[in-house]
């Protein structure tokens, strides 16, 4: 039962592993990402909080995450496993993430690891509203800040793996699948 979480950067490739992983091991994909944008789809109260934090590139405040990912983990499609995407983000949320878990924690964290210049780019040719020069380099900023320090907290539980993200969607999967293997 596979319950996985995928860090890497913004472009980094996640979306397309996402999707990939999920198909391959049967399980829920979790995106807050995808989470947040549905709800500024419909308009919610929530979408509509969200909106501008996400066009400027800042993060969306742990309560509300919190919320939204506690209340998706109690779906029981998620007994088979699942792959969280986009989250945990901060030692907030990575701390809280292991407390709603608990016994059980996260089996394998994954790193896709691809240079700053590659996932600007990639950034830059999807063109989704918060691709804005700007907006890019806000997240990068907080992922630098925030989110690659989870990759000590992981590594340290003996469950962090790291693959090279450069390379065709295919190698980068087979990559990901070997590593998860290896440690689960
Ligand atoms: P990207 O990885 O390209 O930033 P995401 O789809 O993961 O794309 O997230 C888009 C935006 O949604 C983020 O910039 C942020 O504003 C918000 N968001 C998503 N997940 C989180 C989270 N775990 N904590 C805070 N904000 C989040």
């Amino acid at each position: 039962m596979p319950r996985l979480v995928i860090l890497g950067k913004q472009g980094a490739g996640k979306g397309t592993q996402c999707a990939l992983l999920v198909n391959h091991y049967d399980i829920p994909h979790i995106s807050t990402g995808d989470m947040l944008r549905a709800a500024v789809a419909e308009g919610t109260e929530l979408g509509l909080k969200a909106k501008q934090i996400m066009d400027a590139g800042d993060l969306v405040s742990d309560e509300i995450i919190l919320g939204i990912v506690e209340e998706r983990l109690a779906h029981p499609d998620t007994e088979k496993g699942f792959l969280l995407d986009g989250f945990p983000r901060t030692d907030m949320q990575a701390q809280a993430l292991t407390e709603m878990l608990a016994p059980a924690g996260i089996e394998v964290a994954i790193d896709i690891e691809v240079p700053d210049e590659v996932v600007t780019e990639r950034m830059l040719a999807r063109g989704r509203d918060d691709d804005t020069p700007e907006a890019i380099q806000r997240r990068l900023e907080l992922y630098r800040a925030e989110t690659a320090p989870l990759l000590n907290f992981y590594s340290e539980q003996n469950v962090l793996v790291s693959v090279d993200g450069l390379g065709s969607e295919e190698e980068v999967q087979d990559r990901i699948i070997h590593a998860i293997e290896s440690i689960s």
